[in-house]
């Protein structure tokens, strides 16, 4: 392995890798984009050619080549390597006797499970039941055999015993979440009895887990469960159907997305491939992230009740505060509350009714039109609310005059009134706008950042120029430092500043992290333009925030012990010790 990717990192350059993603412009040596993982107007996304690494100052993420596909393609280290083999044109080599790590016996229990789930849905009394309520619904086999349908028996151990018996360690079934520990006895016992088995697939089309439908049980169970969260199964990040979707949805320049399975794989069987659904768990940024790598046209169509109705509000919101382009399938026959039901009613019309996709400003404008009365003044305000957030977003003058002239007409008033209550109105979708989490304002640490950032601007000032602070060093405690950067410090006072490129080559080897390279690189960004003076006064303001931090730690700890004590001595003693920290803390921060 080790082999594998030294070879695929001669062949390449991080530089060329990256830019096949973003848009580079150089800094003196490095080059500087804005990240990819987290929203920002300035560039404080970093790759430093020298070290063939990349670091964003904002969101502290960073790594090498493949921790960059890995992160920006959503994927496995295995997958990453893959790719990035084919192109450095650098053949895998596998050794046969490398240990198998955790992960690869998570995949290989879930490959077994799936195996011995399809094989029950055909050959079990209550499966074959299964299988025909499935086609009952609609579904036809050779959809079930593609997805890889399956079932679970009733038994408390079948899956378990079955797994045992092909020599997986309990402990593994239940990392790979199928199995669940007995309370206070031996044993385990499966997760999914008595369920219709859906696997859930990465994007390799590898088994990572599986969702369960109640069917032949208990009704009073939990209609579907999934597998929890795994080292394998990241729910946030995964899109039931997305393996089978992702080619056709970049053909088609479109995504469309349903709440259940059923949802997809009816849709898909009718015709309509480019299907994703999000199963089971809330719509989150990190799917939309996924979704974007294939189009920037995103189709929703959730369950017509009132949850699918928020959903798909919710879903709107965060969808376009990523700047996704998005429509809304419309189902249109009141017996149809989702997709399963309307591909069962009529087949592969489901095809027209996914091409006629409104704009959501325009699904909600008709959806107004049948649902408000426009003489009542309750249903105006109403009306306005749900459509400001739209008329509001419109960048284009046309569109957005056209707009307000239609719900002038609509609601019989006048253009410039609806005008003054659209921007008037609350924008109910504001809120999803800060979700893909806020971007950290990139500039010399605060006393809130978290620590790794305060440890890691240290460093790098220290690197910029270790003689510079000998003798301020002198003046910190040890106590401050997590070991990490303690160490890292006191090797850096050893080392001779021309060696450093060595000296960081060998610290990386021995810790494996990138702590140390992620500083330097900092320190060349950020303290490029400093002279010595400036550079000593960022030093003292970040020693005061080091010792600040300490401080508040210890306070923290002493509350923690009081109130663990009853003991009136003990009490005092800590009430001393508190109100001496609280005046070195005083002191502190008057500096
Ligand atoms: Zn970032």
């Amino acid at each position: 392995m080790e082999d594998n990717i030294s070879k695929i990192k001669d062949k390449l350059d991080i530089v060329d890798v990256i830019s096949g993603y973003l848009k580079l412009a150089k800094s003196g040596i490095n080059y500087k984009a804005r990240c990819p993982f987290h929203n920002e107007k300035t560039p404080s996304f970093f790759i430093s050619p020298e070290r063939q690494i990349w670091h964003c100052f904002g969101c502290a993420k960073g790594g090498d080549m493949f921790e960059f596909i890995q992160e920006i393609e959503g994927v496995e280290f295995r997958e990453a390597l893959q790719t990035l083999a084919q192109r450095a044109g650098v053949k895998l080599e596998y050794s046969s006797d490398l240990p198998r790590d955790d992960k690869t016996v998570l995949y290989e229990i879930c490959e077994t499970a799936a195996r011995f789930f399809e094989k029950q849905l055909y050959q079990s009394n209550v499966g074959k039941r299964a299988l025909e309520y499935l086609k009952d619904r609609g579904l036809n086999e050779e959809t079930m055999k593609e997805f890889r349908l399956g079932f679970a028996p009733s038994e408390w151990e079948s899956l378990a015993v079955f797994l045992r018996d092909c020599g997986y360690k309990e402990d593994k079934i239940i990392d790979a979440g199928l199995a669940i520990k007995r309370d206070g006895a031996n044993g385990i016992y499966d997760r999914f009895r008595s369920r219709i088995i859906f696997p859930i697939s990465d994007l390799n089309g590898q088994v990572i887990g599986f969702t369960g439908r109640v069917f032949g049980g208990d009704e009073k169970e939990a209609k579907y469960i999934n597998t929890p969260q795994t080292a394998i199964y990241d729910k946030s990040r995964i899109l039931y159907g997305l393996n089978k979707a992702k080619t056709e949805i970049r053909r088609e320049d479109k995504c469309i997305m349903v709440e259940g399975n059923m949802d997809a794989l009816m849709s898909y069987q009718a015709g309509v491939k480019n299907v994703v659904a999000t199963s089971g768990t809330a719509l989150t940024p990190s799917h939309l992230r996924i979704i974007q790598r294939y189009t920037p046209n995103l189709g929703f169509c959730f369950d017509t009740d009132q949850a699918g109705a928020m959903a798909t509000r919710r879903g709107i919101g965060l969808a376009l505060a990523d700047g996704l382009n998005v429509k809304v399938v419309e189902i249109g026959d009141k017996e149809c509350k989702d997709p399963a039901d309307y591909v069962r009613k009529y087949g592969s019309s489901w095809l027209d009714i996914v091409s006629k996709a409104k704009p959501v400003i325009e699904f909600y404008f008709d959806k107004a039109k049948t649902g408000f009365n426009p003489n009542s003044a309750e249903s105006k305000k109403t009306v306005i609310a749900i459509l400001a957030p739209f008329v509001k977003r419109l960048t284009s003058q046309v569109e957005r005059s056209h707009w307000i002239t239609q719900l002038a007409f609509f609601l019989r008033a006048k253009e410039d009134a609806i005008e003054a209550d659209i921007n008037a109105a609350k924008d109910d979708l504001e809120i999803y706008n800060n979700q893909n989490q806020p971007a950290p304002k990139v500039e010399i640490v605060t006393a809130s950042s978290p620590s790794d950032i305060l440890s890691e601007t240290l460093l790098s000032l220290i690197m910029k120029n270790p003689d510079l602070f000998k003798n301020e060093l002198k003046n910190i405690s040890s106590d401050w430092l997590d070991e990490y950067t303690a160490e890292a410090i006191a090797k850096l006072m050893e080392i001779d500043p021309n060696n450093l490129g060595e000296f960081l080559k060998e610290f990386r080897e021995k810790d494996q992290s990138y702590k140390l390279e992620f500083a330097y690189l900092r320190s060349q960004e950020l303290w490029k333009d400093f002279e010595d003076e400036d550079l000593k006064l960022q030093f003292a303001g970040l020693i005061k925030k080091t010792e600040e931090r300490y401080l508040k730690n210890k306070l923290e700890n002493i509350e923690l012990d009081m109130k663990a004590t009853n003991e009136k001595d003990k009490k005092m003693t800590l009430v001393a010790e508190a109100n001496k920290i609280l005046s070195r803390l005083g002191e502190v921060q008057k500096i």
